[in-house]
Parts: C-alpha cells; structure tokens; sequence
C-alpha cells in the first residue's frame, strides 16, 4: 500500500499490463505470456463478461472448406471493397494471411467449431463475401470463443483483475509508464507500474440511443491513448448493423445476427415487397452500409412498419434448420412472442461497431513507446465498413501481434517512474464526480444519446452535424463540470461514479466523431453526408489522423495505405 498526499492506493507492479478481457485483450495476454514476462490483464466487468461473448455470426477465415475457390486474395478484395478502399492494405493483408491459424489456436484452447459432414470447420455466407467464409457455434460462437480463451488463461496462471475501471494512463521520458485504476468493488484507487500496455478496451456504441452494444461499450480506451499521446483516425466511421429488433421496446437494439441473412432471410416491407431488389445486386447480403441506407429508406419513404422496421423472414426455410443454425435468434424472438420458423422478425439498423479508434502499426504499435492496442479500439484494418465475421477474427490476429510486440518490448525496457503529481491530479479529477447534482451520469448519456441519434447517424448534413456539436459542446461546458452522484458517501461499488467516469469519456468520443464527419464533404461507406453523396476518390482517399497539441484537439490528413489493389479510377 502505497500513500499520496490525496489518497492511498494499492500498487500493483507488473511487466504487460492489458487492459480488456475482450477477444483481444484475452488473446494479447495469451501470447505475451509466452515471453517470460509478468502480465496482467484488468476489465471493468466480470471475466467471461465482455462484448465479445456476444459476437454470434461467426469468424472470417479463407479456409475454402466450403468453395475451394476461396483465399485470401478473395478475402482481401471482400475486406477492402467493403470498407469502402479507406483500410490500410498493410493491416488487411496480415489480417487476411493469419486468420486461418488463428482460428486453429482456438481450437487448441478447446473451442468446438460447427463441421461440414466430413470434419472440416463449416463456413456460411456473410455479407459482401464472394465465397462462404464465416466459420461459426450455431450462432452463438461469441461466448464459445471467449469460454475457450478463458480457460487457456487460467492455465497459464494468468493473473485477471475483474471489475477495476481504468481512468487514465501515464509515462514517464515519453514511453509506458502504468495506469491509474479504481476498484469498483472497494472503491480505492490502483496504481499499476508496468513497462508496456496492451489496450483493449473495444468499441463505443453507447455514445448512440440505438445500439447493439453492452453498457461497457463506452469508448474509454481511445479517450485513455488520446491523452497518454496516441493519435485517433477515422472516427467519422461508425457501422449500424442494418437489422436490430426493433419490438418490444425492451428489445429495441439487440442485434439479429448477420447469420439470419446468411442462411437466407430475405427483407420485405409493408407492401411484401423484397425491396433489396432495388439497391444491391447482392441483396441481402449486400455491405451492411448499403443494407442498412436501403431500410431506412423504405421506413422513411412510408413502406416501413408502425414501429419503424421492416420485416426480416426465414419462414420459407425449414424449422429445424432454423432451430438448428439459428438457435439464439430462435430463442431471442420467442422470448418477445414471435416464433420465427411461422412468423417475420421486425428489424431496423441499430449503432453496431465502431471502425474509428486508435491508429496501429501491422505489430499494434502507437505512436507512444510501449503503448500497443488491439480490436476494436484499434483503426484502419475495415477502413469505412467492417464485414461481418471479421472483427473476432481481427480480434485474434491482432490481439496475438500486439501481445507478443508488448512483451518482446517489456523484455528489453526500463520501468519507468509515475509522476505522483500526475496520480494525484487524476484522483482529484475523479473524486470530483462524488458529488451531490441534479445532474446525474444517466441525464448526460442520454444527452450525449438523443443528440448522436438525432444528428449524426445513419444519413448526416452538415446542419444536423453542426447541431450535434454545439449539444456536445454545451454537455461538455456545462453538465460534466455539474455532474454527480446520488451516493457520495460510499464509494464501494458505487456505479454511478464509474458511469460518470465514462460519461466524462463519452463525451468526448461522440464529439471527436461528429469533428470528423463535418470535414469529411464527401460519402463512404457508414458515413453518408446527404449533402455530398459522392465517394470521391480523387480528393478523400485519407484518413482524418487526431491528435492533442498542448492539450488541444488537432487534426490532420494522412494517405491511406496501398499496397495491393487500386481503387477503382485512381490509377
Ligand atoms: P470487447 O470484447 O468489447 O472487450 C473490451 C474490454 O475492455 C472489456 O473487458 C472491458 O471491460 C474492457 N474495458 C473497456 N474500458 C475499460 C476501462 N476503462 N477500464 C477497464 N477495462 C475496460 N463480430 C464478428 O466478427 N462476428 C460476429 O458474429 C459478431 N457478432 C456480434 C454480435 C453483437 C451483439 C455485437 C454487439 C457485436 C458483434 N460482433 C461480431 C462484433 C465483435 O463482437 C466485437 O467487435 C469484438 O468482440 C470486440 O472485441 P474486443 O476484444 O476488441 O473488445
């Protein structure tokens, strides 16, 4: 135990500290452990809790076990035709080369993959995939991925904090030098001394009112790597899945599973009509910008259900194989009193994945030494459209890159001091949140939420960006400075305080993002500006790179990687 002039805390010394027990940060801590280094990993829920034990659809990988045409060369152009020619090649063609082995290690680590009838990994059609590419668990492969990476960490003796909230991350010369927790179960603060950190801290689909995401998906790492001196990019980019249940409104937003799609859904609105006719040659399974665009117009131009959906219908298919293929969306809709095998889901898009975060070399280096990320807080492999099935297969590729980079790294650093002004600077700033206000962390969510849905969603101009950012310039200004808890006497699991701790990051996600998308005048991908919408190719082939100067938020332009293919007209 350890005593500052604020406040004690406890320090925990350690070589690799990942923050996350996500899809990356599990695997990252995996590989790292290989190093004869100590690593630790901290997650602010339970372990087994995090986003990804949600993932359904499945894992991208050019195995060809299904259509032997399949490889990565195929997987490339999918990956980069998807997102819209704004992914960094050099990412994309690692990702594409390595996901078949990675998939393998899970299988090492004891997950049970479907098979075709001869024992091969079965595959299934996904979006945007020219061949069958998504090896899956029925559609729950999510929480089998993460129960096998848990038991592969608790082999190796893995040491997991659970349920400790990370505020901010410090250095000392200019590289890695520990982060500052809270334990959420006592409430006393943590300083964890370490020589390299992997972030892991996934996505941000809380700053929308529609979302897929779980409460944790609050953008916390990229705000923690923006100040420690990382550079954020294409934060302009956030996916909405096209199809979310949409009735009961207890419901609103919980994904329904590409795979639905996948084993041959099709759309139709009111008028029965299968109106992805219209927009894309693949139909249903076309970029999942193009599909959720084509709903919404559907619902906007009067064809759309009393609830603001369309329909989604796997009537046409056989029970069991929907019981079979599908046996969480069977479950899901018949928990809400719609059996799918005899009746149409109701769907519409729903805030999914963030593509922005923090910009990464091909080993998940930042521009801060010993600060390395990896999944979904890390930018530039989806380029402006992520496919399905390819961010848990981003999640181990580059999750093992970045664990093994932090440790070969941690081996050969010194440790670095932690500024105790720094620590006590930083437990001001979070104390200051216990106190009493009408303003509570839940009224400036929903702030930040109503403005984001609102003005800098689905379709944008520049009218409703410049609205979004004064909403979020008056929540900065006004209610973070305001807010407080309902609680200040204790802080042993008090909630609240974290959710107010997040709320301060939020904030500044959504504003980052609404910054990007007023200056990027033309459409790809997620972002479609309805004032410009045109992909232009010859003027906006960058990425918009943020960074903080003296405290302030700069921004510049950055080419984006090519290596492989051109884009079409760019010669
Ligand atoms: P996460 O799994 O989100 O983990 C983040 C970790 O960081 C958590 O442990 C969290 O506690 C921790 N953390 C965050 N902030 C802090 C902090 N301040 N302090 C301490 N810890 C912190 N993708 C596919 O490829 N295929 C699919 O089939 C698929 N299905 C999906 C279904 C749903 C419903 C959803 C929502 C997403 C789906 N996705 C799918 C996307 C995919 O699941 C995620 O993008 C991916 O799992 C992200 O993994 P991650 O490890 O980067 O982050």
């Amino acid at each position: 135990m350890a005593r500052g002039m604020l406040e004690r805390y406890d320090v925990v010394d350690t070589d690799v500290l990942v923050i996350g027990a996500g899809g990356a940060g599990l695997r990252a801590a995996i590989e790292a452990s290989k190093y004869n280094v100590d690593v630790t990993v901290v997650c602010k829920e339970m372990l087994g809790k995090a986003h990804t034990v949600m993932a359904e659809g499945g894992y991208n990988a050019a195995l060809g076990n299904v259509d032997p045409r399949d490889d990565w060369k195929a997987h490339f152009m999918d990956t980069v035709e998807g997102g819209a020619w704004l992914n960094d090649q050099d990412l994309v063609e690692v990702f594409v080369k390595e996901s078949p082995d990675r998939i393998f290690d899970l299988e090492e680590y004891g997950a049970a993959f479907d098979r075709t009838p001869d024992g091969k990994l079965a595959q299934r059609m996904f979006g945007k995939q020219r061949y069958p590419r998504t090896c899956h668990v029925s559609d729950y492969t999510g929480h089998e991925l993460v129960a096998a990476l848990v038991d592969e960490v608790r082999r190796r003796d893995i040491p997991v904090m659970e349920e400790v909230f990370i505020s901010k991350l410090f250095k000392g010369n200019g590289r890695v030098a520990g982060a500052l927790g809270i334990d959420i179960k006592s409430g006393e603060f943590l300083l964890f001394k370490c020589k390299a950190i992997v972030l892991a801290g996934g996505g941000a689909g809380r700053i929308y009112k529609i979302t897929t995401n779980p409460a944790s998906a609050t953008g916390d790492g990229k705000i923690l790597a923006l100040e420690a001196g990382a550079e954020l990019k294409d934060m302009e980019m956030f996916q909405f899945h096209p199809t979310a249940m949409v009735w009961p409104p207890s419901c609103r937003g919980i994904l329904v599973t590409e795979a639905v799609r996948g084993e041959g859904g099709v759309l139709l609105n009111t008028k029965g009509e299968r109106f992805m006719k219209r927009y894309h040659k693949l139909l249903e399974l076309g970029p999942r910008d193009v599909v959720a665009r084509s709903i919404m117009r559907e619902v906007l131009e009067g064809r759309g259900t009393e609830h603001g959906g369309v329909y989604l219908s796997v009537t046409h298919l056989p029970p069991e194989r929907i019981r079979e293929k599908l046996k969480t969306m069977y479950r899901q809709f018949l928990l809400a009193g719609v059996d799918i095998t005899k009746q149409p889901m109701e769907v519409a898009p729903a805030a999914h994945y963030y593509m922005g975060g923090v910009k990464q070399t091909v080993w998940g280096e930042t521009s801060v030494k010993g600060l390395y990320v990896a999944g979904e807080e890390a930018a530039g492999l989806h380029g402006a459209n992520r496919l399905g099935g390819n961010s848990i297969a981003d999640t181990q590729v580059y999750g093992k890159r970045a664990g093994e980079a932090a440790a070969r790294y941690a081996r050969q650093a010194e440790k670095q001091l932690v500024d105790q002004r720094a620590v006590e600077e930083e437990q001001r700033r979070a104390l200051s949140f216990l106190r009493s206000s009408e303003t509570r962390p839940a009224k400036v969510k929903e702030a930040i939420n109503e403005t984001m849905w609102e003005n800098a969603g689905i379709f944008r101009t520049e009218e409703g960006l410049k609205r979004a950012l004064a909403d979020l310039e008056a929540i900065k200004s006004k209610m973070i400075p305001e807010m407080g808890v309902s609680d200040q006497g204790s802080r042993r699991y008090n909630k609240e305080w974290i959710e107010a701790l997040e709320a301060a990051n939020m904030v500044r996600v959504a504003e980052i993002l609404v910054r990007a998308a007023l200056i990027r005048t033309e459409s790809r991908g997620a972002h479609y500006r309805l004032d410009y919408p045109s992909t232009d190719n010859r003027s906006w082939l960058k990425h918009i790179v943020w960074y903080l100067d003296g405290g302030e938020l700069k921004y510049r332009f950055e080419p984006v990687k090519i290596t492989l293919a051109m884009p079409p007209g760019v010669s």
